[in-house]
């Protein structure tokens, strides 16, 4: 303890009281300090040489830290390049090998499948997804080959990759017909405006002026650019928390804002008296319904309602537990509104599950019948392609035999599982190859050599099967019963069933 440190002697109501503050004297003002900083503020320069200690070194580590990201960044990208141009090399050979074998064309080319192989490693690789995959690989051949100053401030730990991200989305857009000097030329332009503005400025500054910046040197007319942005238009799901999500829509201004305005009259026109939501809650709800129930003004969409599965614990829906239930695709939602959801809502499967095991008890009666209940058994244990990272739902995705038919695979759940369109064509054209783990587990191997294992989606025991299945495999609409065994000897954590 030092001298100056208070004594607690001055807590004790028999000491003496303290003798009054005394005011500060104008000696103590630093002759320094400017008239306009009162002498208490803490920006008192006295009292700031006092406390505070240098921070300086840390500051540098800070900055230090954060060039070194950037230029790990660039490392990255150059490490994607390279493997790029061996494998375009490889590709390039084994197609030149296939049309000496002769033989039938592949679906997909040996270039082609030697490109997809490589994106579907660096996906499963860095736990991305397959399009910011396939614009990584891209964004690394750009800064590469066409865009070398960025690549240069990226490599010096100059800017961030979000600023290069930034450069090099305008810079994609710098088309000039079919002359790539013209198109070399002017990116030059570009960058020598953009790169040394990019090591000041924020990411969004640096983008609103990458834009004003292109709008000026780019010839294009804004017609042609419109034309070739509008093949961007995309949909994105976001889930949030509190059982909520986002749709995002992007596509023509027009079209978006046409959809936009004919939402927010349609809510105006159920306003009135009675009408509790505020416009924001009913445009919200028109939305929804139109898409969920609706159907477009050429017919298309009749009859197509949204379907999704709804797993609802026991206890939860008889209002006996506030445990939550799941909503595939999005994940847990609050017990309300999967009670609601389960008592009914049409375009909704209900699945109920055990409270302790979790495992899914009952689909419904409108799904028992085979071979659709073992669709729906698959649909419920993969919720989406069962490729490592991917998300397309399982609902757009082919059921598909991991051991084909005509290798001896057999119609089972444990030989089968969902795939999208462009993942069933990885596994069918190029070296990755899946395993059933015989848990609901897949173990995929890519061409080089890595192992990934999908988690199941639901905690689902297989389906019953009554008996061996005679061979060749009997029907699949005879072997499968989704209730469970009452009392399995083999089992004894096997739950009663409700
Ligand atoms: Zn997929």
């Amino acid at each position: 303890m030092t001298v100056e440190e208070p004594s607690e002697s001055h807590l004790d109501s028999t000491a003496e009281p303290p003798p009054e503050t005394p005011p500060r004297a104008p000696a103590n003002i630093p002759p320094d300090v400017p008239p306009d900083v009162p002498p208490d503020t803490y920006l008192n320069a006295q009292h700031l040489g006092l406390v505070e200690p240098s921070l300086a070194e840390v500051y540098d580590a800070i900055m230090e830290a954060d060039r070194e990201m950037n230029r790990a960044a660039a490392r990255r990208a150059d490490a994607i390049y390279t493997a790029q141009r061996v494998l375009a090399d490889v590709g390039r050979a084994r197609a030149e090998a296939a049309v000496q074998a002769g033989g039938r064309r592949p679906p997909w080319s040996p270039e082609e499948a030697t490109k997809e192989e490589f994106t579907c490693e660096v996906a499963a690789l860095l736990r991305l997804p397959r399009r910011t995959t396939e614009t990584l690989i891209e964004a690394s051949r750009t800064l590469a080959e066409e865009l070398p100053a960025t690549r240069e401030a990226l490599s010096s730990g100059a800017i961030s990759y979000r600023h290069a991200q930034v450069i090099m989305d305008q810079a994609w857009g710098i088309r000039m017909g079919d002359d790539p000097v013209s198109a070399a030329r002017a990116r030059a332009v570009f960058e020598d405006v953009l790169v040394p503005d990019a090591e000041f400025l924020t990411v969004a500054k640096l983008a609103d002026r990458a834009r004003r910046v292109r709008e000026r040197t780019h010839p294009e007319t804004i017609t042609a650019r419109h034309q070739k942005s509008v093949e961007d238009r995309h949909v994105v799901f976001q889930a949030l928390n509190d059982s909520m999500a986002s749709l995002y829509v992007t596509g023509d201004a027009e079209k978006i804002q046409a959809a936009y305005h004919r939402t927010l009259d349609t809510a105006l026109t159920l306003q009135g008296p009675d009408e509790e939501r505020t416009l924001t809650q009913l445009a919200a709800d028109v939305l929804t319904d139109v898409l969920i129930g609706g159907v477009t003004p050429d017919g298309v969409g009749t009859g197509v309602a949204a379907q999704v599965n709804v797993t609802v614990p026991v206890l939860t829906l008889l209002g006996k537990s506030e445990e939550p239930g799941y909503l595939a695709g999005y994940g847990p939602i609050d017990p309300d509104t999967a009670r609601r959801l389960a008592a009914g809502a049409p375009s909704f499967t209900r699945l109920l599950t055990h409270p302790e095991t979790g495992v899914v008890l009952s689909m419904g009666r409108d799904t028992y019948k085979v071979p659709a209940a073992l669709k729906k058994w698959l649909e419920v244990r993969d919720e989406t392609c069962t490729f490592p990272g991917c998300r397309r739902s399982a609902k757009r995705s082919d059921v598909d035999h991991s051991v084909e038919w005509q290798h001896g695979g057999e119609t089972d759940a444990m030989n089968l599982a969902h795939l999208c369109p462009y993942h069933h064509a990885v596994k069918s054209y190029t070296r990755w190859t899946p395993r059933h783990l015989g848990d609901g587990r897949i173990e995929w191997t890519s061409p080089a050599g890595y192992r990934y294992i999908v988690e199941p989606s639901a905690d689902m025991r297989p389906p019953k099967q009554r008996k061996p299945a005679p061979k060749p495999p009997a029907p699949v609409v005879d072997v499968w019963n989704l209730d469970p065994e009452p009392d399995d000897p083999d089992n004894p954590d096997d739950p009663s069933p409700f």
